[in-house]
């Protein structure tokens, strides 16, 4: 028996039809027998269409409303599969941010996790009921909702994942792992069967578009094994115990499993650089 946080992205909880995949995923993992505790992603747009929302009922929107406003996309979801997976047999509910609560500070809108209250969480999992988390949301401590910033959800799985001390946090996303660089750009990019906490700090601070960069400082610093896979896959897969996406892992780890290691690990992209040249600038201090 294992206790494991599963997260999955927007993608993957786009629709009834994709939610209803991920619990028949959900579910399998919970057959095994183990402790589960899943957090979602609001469905992919509704996060950019609730942010509209904010800009046009006022540019100068205050944040603590914003935040109210775009931690809903979660709240949607996460009682969606918790419907979900109740229709396929399954124990489960869901934890809002507020009721566990997820401690945060008042940094509305990219709001940093503090603790989590997990004890009741941890009992109800240790009961056999799955826990449905919406991703992204926490509270203050005077009481308000506040988000962690696009892609938060990634830094909500790993937290809670430190939290109950779960065995592995399994990332689920329209990818199957972490790849050598864009597979979308590069037909010969290779998916990596491991790379280290401070390669994929690297990646994800330059552009690859997996993992939200906090939360991978988080799981770096709490020492939260996690994998990177794809929720895109049908019953015919390797399960996730059998780490058919990529690892997360420590130096020393990596270094064990490895005959011989890349120089280079990835290259990253992003479009949303531009550089600027300029010349004939005299080549003294202050200029
Ligand atoms: N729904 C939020 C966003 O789109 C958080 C997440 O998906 O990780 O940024
Ligand atoms: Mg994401």
């Amino acid at each position: 028996m294992a206790r494991i946080v599963m997260k999955f992205g927007g993608t993957s909880m786009a629709g009834t039809e994709r939610i209803r995949r991920v619990a028949q995923l959900v579910k399998r993992q919970a057959e095994r027998g183990d402790e589960v505790a899943v957090v979602v992603s609001a469905m992919a747009g509704d996060t950019d269409r609730l942010v509209n929302f904010c800009r046009e009922a006022n540019a100068l929107y205050d944040p603590a409303e914003y935040d109210v406003v775009v931690a809903a996309g979660e709240q949607i979801t996460a009682g969606l599969l918790a419907i979900t997976l109740q229709a396929l047999g399954c124990e489960a509910r869901s934890w809002l941010g507020w009721q566990m609560p997820i401690h945060t500070d008042n940094a509305h809108a990219k709001a940093r996790v503090g603790s989590i209250d997990s004890q009741e969480l941890l009992a109800s999992m240790q009961a056999g009921n799955i826990a449905v988390i919406p991703g992204f949301q926490g509270l203050t401590d005077d009481n308000r909702i506040t988000t962690l910033g696009r892609g938060g959800s990634d830094t909500s799985a790993v937290a809670v994942a430190a939290a109950v001390k779960a065995d592995r946090c399994d990332i689920y996303t329209d990818v199957d792992g972490v790849y050598t660089t864009d597979p979308r750009i590069v037909a010969r990019a290779r998916k990596l069967k491991a790379v280290t906490y401070e390669e994929m700090l690297e990646l994800a601070s330059v552009g690859s578009k997996v993992l939200q960069t906090r939360s991978v400082g988080l799981a770096m610093k709490e020492g939260v094994r996690i994998q990177v896979l794809s929720s895109f896959v049908d019953d015919s897969a390797p399960d996730a115990d059998s780490i058919p996406g990529t690892m997360i892992v420590t130096d020393a780890e990596l270094e064990n499993s490895q005959v011989e290691r890349q120089l280079i690990t990835g290259i990253a992209h992003d479009k949303n650089e531009a550089k600027i040249t300029l010349t004939r600038v005299p080549d003294r201090p202050g200029a």
